[in-house]
Protein backbone atom coordinates (compact mmCIF):
# COMPACT_ATOMS: atom_id res chain seq x y z
CA UNK A 1 0.00 0.00 0.00
CA UNK A 2 0.90 3.57 -0.46
CA UNK A 3 1.29 5.99 2.29
CA UNK A 4 -1.91 7.49 0.76
CA UNK A 5 -3.68 4.72 0.64
CA UNK A 6 -2.68 3.36 4.20
CA UNK A 7 -3.48 7.23 5.20
CA UNK A 8 -7.23 7.11 4.04
CA UNK A 9 -7.77 3.38 5.53
CA UNK A 10 -6.25 4.92 8.85
CA UNK A 11 -8.80 7.74 8.51
CA UNK A 12 -11.61 5.29 7.75
CA UNK A 13 -10.81 3.23 10.82
CA UNK A 14 -10.79 6.22 13.10
CA UNK A 15 -13.71 7.27 11.88
CA UNK A 16 -15.64 3.61 12.24
CA UNK A 17 -14.33 4.19 15.73
CA UNK A 18 -15.18 7.35 16.42
CA UNK A 19 -18.57 7.05 15.40
CA UNK A 20 -18.62 3.19 17.61
CA UNK A 21 -17.91 5.45 20.60
CA UNK A 22 -19.90 8.34 19.87
CA UNK A 23 -23.18 5.71 19.87
CA UNK A 24 -21.81 4.33 23.67
CA UNK A 25 -22.51 6.67 26.85
CA UNK A 26 -19.55 7.81 29.08
CA UNK A 27 -20.64 4.94 31.44
CA UNK A 28 -20.57 2.03 29.18
CA UNK A 29 -17.21 3.45 27.74
CA UNK A 30 -16.03 3.57 31.41
CA UNK A 31 -17.01 -0.13 31.87
CA UNK A 32 -15.65 -1.33 29.17
CA UNK A 33 -12.28 0.43 29.45
CA UNK A 34 -12.46 -1.46 33.14
CA UNK A 35 -13.08 -5.11 31.60
CA UNK A 36 -10.35 -4.69 29.35
CA UNK A 37 -7.58 -3.82 32.44
CA UNK A 38 -9.32 -6.76 34.27
CA UNK A 39 -8.73 -8.78 31.41
CA UNK A 40 -5.21 -7.31 30.62
CA UNK A 41 -4.27 -8.35 34.45
CA UNK A 42 -5.82 -11.79 33.61
CA UNK A 43 -3.65 -12.38 30.70
CA UNK A 44 -0.75 -10.88 32.28
CA UNK A 45 -0.95 -13.34 35.33
CA UNK A 46 -1.09 -16.42 33.54
CA UNK A 47 1.90 -15.47 30.97
CA UNK A 48 5.48 -16.89 30.76
CA UNK A 49 6.89 -14.91 27.81
CA UNK A 50 5.99 -11.34 27.07
CA UNK A 51 7.18 -8.87 24.22
CA UNK A 52 6.51 -5.58 25.79
CA UNK A 53 6.56 -2.76 23.48
CA UNK A 54 6.83 1.56 23.01
CA UNK A 55 6.51 2.82 19.69
CA UNK A 56 8.55 4.41 17.10
CA UNK A 57 10.55 7.41 18.37
CA UNK A 58 9.65 6.22 21.62
CA UNK A 59 9.02 8.56 24.69
CA UNK A 60 8.74 8.11 28.31
CA UNK A 61 5.21 7.28 28.48
CA UNK A 62 5.57 4.38 25.92
CA UNK A 63 8.71 3.35 27.18
CA UNK A 64 7.47 4.25 30.54
CA UNK A 65 4.72 1.98 30.21
CA UNK A 66 6.35 -1.17 28.94
CA UNK A 67 9.49 -0.59 31.27
CA UNK A 68 7.21 -0.70 34.23
CA UNK A 69 4.93 -3.95 33.38
CA UNK A 70 7.80 -5.55 32.62
CA UNK A 71 9.93 -4.60 35.52
CA UNK A 72 6.81 -6.42 37.54
CA UNK A 73 6.52 -9.42 35.79
CA UNK A 74 9.99 -10.02 35.23
CA UNK A 75 9.98 -10.28 39.49
CA UNK A 76 7.46 -12.45 39.16
CA UNK A 77 9.43 -14.93 37.27
CA UNK A 78 8.01 -14.42 33.64
CA UNK A 79 10.81 -14.01 30.47
CA UNK A 80 10.51 -10.36 29.51
CA UNK A 81 11.61 -8.69 26.35
CA UNK A 82 11.12 -4.99 26.58
CA UNK A 83 11.78 -3.02 22.67
CA UNK A 84 10.39 -0.44 20.48
CA UNK A 85 8.76 0.27 17.66
CA UNK A 86 12.13 0.78 14.79
CA UNK A 87 12.45 1.66 10.76
CA UNK A 88 15.54 -0.46 11.45
CA UNK A 89 16.54 -3.53 13.53
CA UNK A 90 19.40 -1.88 15.22
CA UNK A 91 18.18 1.76 16.36
CA UNK A 92 18.83 2.49 19.56
CA UNK A 93 16.79 4.05 22.29
CA UNK A 94 16.77 7.42 23.30
CA UNK A 95 19.54 7.86 26.04
CA UNK A 96 17.62 9.30 28.65
CA UNK A 97 15.36 6.70 28.52
CA UNK A 98 17.63 4.05 28.53
CA UNK A 99 18.47 5.19 32.49
CA UNK A 100 15.01 3.85 33.31
CA UNK A 101 15.89 0.20 32.57
CA UNK A 102 17.42 -0.43 35.77
CA UNK A 103 17.00 -4.25 35.78
CA UNK A 104 18.33 -4.63 31.76
CA UNK A 105 15.36 -5.56 29.71
CA UNK A 106 15.66 -3.47 26.99
CA UNK A 107 17.03 -4.25 23.89
CA UNK A 108 17.19 -3.60 19.95
CA UNK A 109 13.89 -4.71 18.04
CA UNK A 110 16.46 -7.35 16.22
CA UNK A 111 16.43 -9.14 19.66
CA UNK A 112 12.89 -9.17 20.02
CA UNK A 113 11.48 -12.92 19.80
CA UNK A 114 9.47 -14.11 16.36
CA UNK A 115 6.97 -16.18 18.22
CA UNK A 116 5.95 -14.34 21.45
CA UNK A 117 3.32 -15.61 24.19
CA UNK A 118 1.73 -12.25 24.62
CA UNK A 119 2.30 -8.90 23.15
CA UNK A 120 1.48 -5.73 24.95
CA UNK A 121 1.98 -2.59 22.76
CA UNK A 122 2.30 0.45 24.97
CA UNK A 123 1.11 4.12 23.56
CA UNK A 124 0.98 2.95 20.30
CA UNK A 125 -1.70 4.72 18.46
CA UNK A 126 -2.01 2.74 15.47
CA UNK A 127 0.16 -0.78 14.53
CA UNK A 128 2.24 1.02 11.96
CA UNK A 129 3.67 2.92 14.94
CA UNK A 130 5.34 -0.29 15.80
CA UNK A 131 7.59 -0.36 12.13
CA UNK A 132 9.54 -3.24 11.47
CA UNK A 133 7.71 -4.93 14.59
CA UNK A 134 4.08 -4.59 13.56
CA UNK A 135 3.93 -8.27 12.24
CA UNK A 136 4.59 -9.29 15.99
CA UNK A 137 0.85 -8.19 16.43
CA UNK A 138 -0.26 -10.87 14.48
CA UNK A 139 2.62 -13.48 15.61
CA UNK A 140 1.88 -13.39 18.97
CA UNK A 141 -0.77 -15.58 20.73
CA UNK A 142 -2.36 -13.42 22.57
CA UNK A 143 -1.57 -9.07 21.74
CA UNK A 144 -2.84 -6.45 24.75
CA UNK A 145 -2.95 -2.63 23.26
CA UNK A 146 -2.40 -0.27 26.50
CA UNK A 147 -3.12 3.20 25.15
CA UNK A 148 -4.88 6.52 25.36
CA UNK A 149 -4.63 8.19 21.68
CA UNK A 150 -8.14 9.52 20.42
CA UNK A 151 -7.15 8.73 17.18
CA UNK A 152 -6.41 5.13 17.81
CA UNK A 153 -8.38 2.77 15.63
CA UNK A 154 -7.97 -0.29 18.33
CA UNK A 155 -6.25 -3.20 17.38
CA UNK A 156 -5.09 -6.13 19.18
CA UNK A 157 -7.23 -9.19 21.01
CA UNK A 158 -7.43 -6.86 24.67
CA UNK A 159 -8.13 -3.24 24.04
CA UNK A 160 -7.14 -1.29 27.00
CA UNK A 161 -8.20 1.80 24.92
CA UNK A 162 -8.78 4.84 27.02
CA UNK A 163 -8.73 8.49 25.57
CA UNK A 164 -9.78 10.22 28.89
CA UNK A 165 -6.21 8.74 30.83
CA UNK A 166 -3.95 11.36 30.60
CA UNK A 167 -0.94 9.04 30.29
CA UNK A 168 -0.40 5.69 29.42
CA UNK A 169 0.83 4.53 32.57
CA UNK A 170 -2.25 5.85 34.36
CA UNK A 171 -3.85 2.35 32.52
CA UNK A 172 -0.40 0.48 33.25
CA UNK A 173 -0.79 1.32 36.93
CA UNK A 174 -4.13 -0.02 37.28
CA UNK A 175 -3.31 -3.18 35.53
CA UNK A 176 -0.46 -3.31 38.11
CA UNK A 177 -2.99 -2.69 40.81
CA UNK A 178 -5.15 -5.84 40.09
CA UNK A 179 -2.02 -8.09 39.88
CA UNK A 180 -0.98 -6.65 43.04
CA UNK A 181 2.07 -5.38 42.59
CA UNK A 182 3.77 -3.43 45.14
CA UNK A 183 5.52 -0.20 43.35
CA UNK A 184 8.95 0.37 44.02
CA UNK A 185 11.26 3.35 43.01
CA UNK A 186 12.14 1.53 40.08
CA UNK A 187 8.88 0.83 38.99
CA UNK A 188 7.82 4.32 40.20
CA UNK A 189 10.31 5.94 37.59
CA UNK A 190 8.83 4.63 35.14
CA UNK A 191 5.66 5.49 35.60
CA UNK A 192 6.42 9.26 36.68
CA UNK A 193 8.03 10.19 33.81
CA UNK A 194 5.02 8.94 31.34
CA UNK A 195 3.39 11.15 33.52
CA UNK A 196 4.95 13.77 33.82
CA UNK A 197 5.97 14.63 30.48
CA UNK A 198 2.56 13.41 28.62
CA UNK A 199 0.88 16.02 30.88
CA UNK A 200 3.55 18.77 30.30
CA UNK A 201 4.65 18.46 33.73
CA UNK A 202 1.11 18.26 35.51
CA UNK A 203 -0.32 21.14 33.45
CA UNK A 204 -3.15 19.40 31.66
CA UNK A 205 -5.22 16.93 32.79
CA UNK A 206 -7.62 16.28 36.17
CA UNK A 207 -6.96 15.55 39.56
CA UNK A 208 -6.03 11.73 38.62
CA UNK A 209 -2.20 12.52 37.94
CA UNK A 210 -1.65 14.42 40.69
CA UNK A 211 -2.67 12.08 43.02
CA UNK A 212 -0.82 9.20 41.11
CA UNK A 213 2.32 11.77 41.21
CA UNK A 214 1.70 11.69 45.12
CA UNK A 215 1.89 8.04 45.53
CA UNK A 216 4.97 7.38 43.33
CA UNK A 217 6.54 9.93 45.36
CA UNK A 218 5.64 8.39 48.25
CA UNK A 219 6.87 5.08 46.71
CA UNK A 220 10.13 6.48 47.00
CA UNK A 221 10.53 8.02 43.34
CA UNK A 222 12.98 10.89 43.46
CA UNK A 223 11.87 13.55 40.99
CA UNK A 224 14.36 16.25 40.51
CA UNK A 225 17.52 13.83 39.49
CA UNK A 226 14.67 11.54 37.16
CA UNK A 227 13.15 14.84 35.43
CA UNK A 228 16.80 16.76 35.19
CA UNK A 229 17.68 13.51 33.01
CA UNK A 230 14.33 13.12 31.26
CA UNK A 231 13.56 17.10 30.43
CA UNK A 232 16.48 19.43 31.63
CA UNK A 233 19.54 18.08 29.82
CA UNK A 234 21.31 19.28 27.20
CA UNK A 235 24.66 19.49 25.13
CA UNK A 236 26.24 23.25 25.68
CA UNK A 237 26.86 22.66 21.65
CA UNK A 238 23.09 22.43 21.63
CA UNK A 239 22.45 26.31 22.88
CA UNK A 240 23.60 27.93 19.69
CA UNK A 241 22.01 25.08 17.43
CA UNK A 242 18.44 26.24 19.58
CA UNK A 243 19.01 29.82 18.98
CA UNK A 244 19.52 29.32 15.10
CA UNK A 245 16.16 27.44 15.03
CA UNK A 246 14.20 29.97 17.08
CA UNK A 247 15.70 32.76 15.40
CA UNK A 248 14.23 31.41 12.35
CA UNK A 249 10.60 30.63 13.73
CA UNK A 250 7.86 32.05 11.37
CA UNK A 251 4.78 33.41 12.55
CA UNK A 252 1.47 33.02 10.10
CA UNK A 253 -1.54 34.20 11.34
CA UNK A 254 -1.92 32.12 14.07
CA UNK A 255 -0.05 29.82 13.52
CA UNK A 256 3.48 29.40 14.54
CA UNK A 257 6.19 27.03 12.38
CA UNK A 258 9.61 26.67 13.02
CA UNK A 259 12.03 24.08 11.19
CA UNK A 260 14.68 21.54 12.37
CA UNK A 261 16.89 20.97 9.34
CA UNK A 262 18.75 17.64 8.41
CA UNK A 263 22.42 18.73 9.70
CA UNK A 264 20.93 19.30 13.15
CA UNK A 265 18.60 16.42 13.50
CA UNK A 266 22.04 14.42 12.64
CA UNK A 267 24.06 16.27 15.29
CA UNK A 268 21.94 16.25 18.28
CA UNK A 269 19.93 13.52 20.37
CA UNK A 270 16.08 13.05 19.80
CA UNK A 271 15.45 14.88 23.17
CA UNK A 272 17.39 17.90 22.31
CA UNK A 273 15.22 17.48 18.64
CA UNK A 274 11.75 16.85 20.51
CA UNK A 275 12.27 19.72 23.11
CA UNK A 276 12.19 22.60 20.25
CA UNK A 277 8.24 22.60 20.12
CA UNK A 278 7.91 22.84 23.95
CA UNK A 279 9.48 26.22 23.42
CA UNK A 280 8.26 27.45 19.75
CA UNK A 281 4.67 26.96 21.69
CA UNK A 282 5.03 29.59 23.88
CA UNK A 283 4.74 32.40 21.63
CA UNK A 284 1.70 33.76 22.88
CA UNK A 285 -0.05 34.70 19.02
CA UNK A 286 0.39 31.18 18.34
CA UNK A 287 -2.89 29.11 18.01
CA UNK A 288 -1.03 26.14 15.98
CA UNK A 289 2.33 25.60 16.70
CA UNK A 290 4.43 23.33 13.78
CA UNK A 291 7.93 22.18 13.93
CA UNK A 292 9.37 20.36 10.95
CA UNK A 293 11.94 17.78 11.41
CA UNK A 294 13.86 17.01 8.38
CA UNK A 295 14.71 13.56 9.27
CA UNK A 296 16.03 12.72 5.58
CA UNK A 297 16.12 15.21 2.20
CA UNK A 298 12.64 14.62 1.30
CA UNK A 299 11.38 13.19 4.35
CA UNK A 300 9.97 15.44 7.73
CA UNK A 301 8.61 14.35 10.72
CA UNK A 302 6.02 16.94 12.25
CA UNK A 303 5.10 17.82 15.56
CA UNK A 304 1.80 19.76 16.07
CA UNK A 305 0.36 21.85 19.03
CA UNK A 306 -2.74 23.58 19.90
CA UNK A 307 -3.80 25.56 22.27
CA UNK A 308 -7.38 23.63 22.73
CA UNK A 309 -9.75 25.77 19.89
CA UNK A 310 -7.91 23.30 16.91
CA UNK A 311 -7.86 19.54 17.20
CA UNK A 312 -4.53 18.93 15.67
CA UNK A 313 -4.86 15.41 16.36
CA UNK A 314 -7.81 15.43 12.77
CA UNK A 315 -4.84 16.86 11.22
CA UNK A 316 -2.34 14.97 11.55
CA UNK A 317 -4.72 11.61 10.90
CA UNK A 318 -5.39 13.50 7.73
CA UNK A 319 -1.80 13.39 6.67
CA UNK A 320 -0.90 9.92 8.27
CA UNK A 321 -0.53 9.99 11.63
CA UNK A 322 -2.43 10.66 14.91
CA UNK A 323 -2.32 11.87 18.21
CA UNK A 324 -4.03 13.75 20.87
CA UNK A 325 -6.39 16.63 20.63
CA UNK A 326 -3.31 19.46 21.35
CA UNK A 327 -0.22 17.28 20.77
CA UNK A 328 0.27 15.37 17.86
CA UNK A 329 2.34 14.17 14.45
CA UNK A 330 2.80 12.51 11.67
CA UNK A 331 6.06 11.64 9.13
CA UNK A 332 5.63 12.77 5.28
CA UNK A 333 8.04 12.53 2.37
CA UNK A 334 7.64 16.45 0.25
CA UNK A 335 9.73 19.13 0.48
CA UNK A 336 8.93 21.86 3.18
CA UNK A 337 6.48 24.32 1.52
CA UNK A 338 4.60 21.17 0.32
CA UNK A 339 4.54 20.00 3.81
CA UNK A 340 3.17 23.12 4.79
CA UNK A 341 0.72 23.82 2.59
CA UNK A 342 -1.03 20.54 3.29
CA UNK A 343 -1.23 21.40 7.28
CA UNK A 344 -2.76 24.59 6.12
CA UNK A 345 -5.18 22.81 3.69
CA UNK A 346 -5.95 20.26 6.77
CA UNK A 347 -6.89 22.91 9.31
CA UNK A 348 -9.10 24.84 6.37
CA UNK A 349 -10.88 21.41 5.93
CA UNK A 350 -11.19 20.86 9.72
CA UNK A 351 -13.51 24.23 9.17
CA UNK A 352 -10.49 26.64 10.36
CA UNK A 353 -8.75 28.74 8.22
MN1 LIG B 1 1.18 8.82 25.81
Amino acid sequence: MTTEQEARWARARAADRARELARLTAADRARAVDEAVETAADVLDGATRVVLLGHVNPDADSLGSALALGVALHRRGVQVVVSYGAAEPDELPPETLRALDVEGLLHRPADVPVDPEVVVCCDTADRRRLGILADRVDAAETTILVDHHASNPGFGDVQVLDPRAEATVILVHRILDLLDVDIDPVIGACLYAGLATDTVGFRIGGPGPHRLAAELVEAGVQVEPLMRTLVDSHPFAWLAALGEILAGATLDGDLVHATVPLAVVESFRPEEVESVVDLVRTAVEAEVTVVLKQIARTRWTVSLRSRGAVDVAAVAVALGGGGHPRAAGFTRDGDREGILAAIRTSLGDSGRR
